[in-house]
């Protein structure tokens, strides 16, 4: 058991490793970092930065901009710069995705541009309270009042600006347990969060309610209430369809068996990672953000009863 929880610790610490030194490369390479902006519809873009730390959607229009998280505190200045090229007229709105600090860190300066920062009612708890995140080693202090969610809701939230109607919902937990989902239903685009990660595996917050069982279910519901056309903009990734997310849920529902047979066998984590349960997928999904057997040690900490 002693030995167990050894290997857990070993692969938490790879990952924490990775996100941290993923973050201060990024803080780091700032000065190069470049914002583009992807036209999906005559007043929405997707907005991608070259540090490779994801995806903001943007609405434009007489009423202002909305635009769907604030990324990383080192960027926001270029990314405000970017709408401001988009855009003559104020942020307005900035719907958090979920507590991550790649999706909030930039919400004290979207703040205090005036706009208003609305997110699901579990973003902002725990955006408020301390993490002390003992697996980390690391202690996440709660963050300041004015970059807390000043509009919080529980199921989902509609906005009736520039032309369009934003639906944002919450299912259930998925990636977190503060997951939103937006919907601009004139020109059938959805923006996903980190529930999907487009051509890479997907990090998964067990530590703040999220599952792979939950995303799954999550995913299952969106599918039916998009078609072939619909723009689906990833958390991480490239632009995507009806169709990729459907390739999305598949895979991590192969893999999400294929552990949960494995540990049903009696397998230990290390053998469970060295069946390789990921293996029909690594070619196009293990080449980014987690390597398949980070993932696939991930899944079994996920299954497991207990949480390290
Ligand atoms: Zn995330």
């Amino acid at each position: 058991m002693l030995m167990k929880r050894r290997n857990i610790f070993s692969i938490i610490g790879s990952l924490v490793t990775f996100l941290v030194f993923t973050s201060f490369l990024y803080a780091k390479e700032q000065a190069e970092v470049q914002v583009g902006a992807e036209k999906l519809a005559k007043n929405i873009y997707m907005l991608s930065d070259s540090g490779g730390m994801g995806n903001t959607t943007v609405l434009t229009g007489d009423d202002g901009v909305l635009m769907i998280d604030t990324k990383v505190e080192a960027s926001v200045d270029k990314l405000l710069a970017k709408i401001a090229e988009l855009s003559e007229k104020p942020v307005r709105f900035a719907v958090i995705t979920h507590w991550h600090f790649d999706h909030t860190g930039g919400n004290e300066k979207v703040a205090k541009t005036g706009a208003a920062i609305i997110a699901h009612e579990n973003v902002r708890k725990q955006m408020g309270i301390e993490h002390d995140m003992k697996i980390f080693n690391e202690k996440v202090p709660p963050a300041s009042e004015i970059a807390l969610p000043l509009l919080t809701y529980k199921n989902e939230i509609t906005f009736h600006m520039d032309g369009e109607e934003v639906r944002v919902f919450h299912l259930e937990s998925g990636h977190t347990d503060g997951d939103s989902v937006t919907f601009f239903k004139n020109a059938n685009v959805i923006s996903m969060g980190d529930l999907y990660f487009e051509g890479l595996y997907p990090y998964i917050c067990i530590y703040s309610g999220g599952s792979i069982n939950g995303m799954i279910k999550v995913i299952n519901q969106i599918l039916p209430m998009i078609d072939e056309n619909t723009k689906v903009v990833p958390g991480h990734g490239p632009l995507s369809n009806k169709d990729k997310l459907q390739q999305y849920v598949s895979m991590l529902i192969v893999i999400r068996d294929n552990v949960s047979r494995l540990m049903q066998e009696g397998k230990t984590m290390d053998e469970v990672i060295a069946a390789k349960p990921t293996q029909a997928f690594d070619e196009k999904w293990g080449k980014g953000f987690l390597p398949p057997d980070k993932f696939a040690g991930l899944v079994y900490m996920d299954l497991s009863p207990e949480l390290p």
